[in-house]
């Protein structure tokens, strides 16, 4: 096809893998709709979706993040972990446990 592949790399954790799109419709994936605007690839193995969502913007930083939840959160937008972290009393009580578990784990 001759597709341009381009390079996503995490802010956080440094992760990166090479994507085929970003955006809320991917046009290989005609019945998907996705929440957020996303980085995705192509999922070789999956006849269903056949996609994998790698990660996102922070919607404060603009930095991308991938999906893991050490390294980003979704509240209604994505959010890095540091943003959330400034933002925790913004966010639901369930989310500020998450972040503050997971930036725990996190080294600093
Ligand atoms: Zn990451
Ligand atoms: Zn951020």
């Amino acid at each position: 096809m001759g597709e341009e592949t381009k390079e996503f790399t995490c802010s956080n954790c440094m992760f990166s893998v090479k994507y085929n799109y970003f955006g809320t419709k991917p046009p290989f994936a005609k019945a998907v709709v996705l929440m957020e605007e996303a980085y995705v690839m192509k999922d070789p193995f999956s006849t269903d979706f056949g996609l994998i969502v790698i990660g996102s913007n922070c919607s404060l930083c603009l930095n991308p993040v991938c999906g893991s939840q050490s390294c980003s959160v979704f509240y209604t937008k994505r959010f890095c972990l540091a943003c959330a972290a400034n933002k925790l009393e913004e966010f639901p009580s369930q989310i500020q446990q998450e972040v503050s578990k997971n930036l725990q784990q996190t080294p600093s």
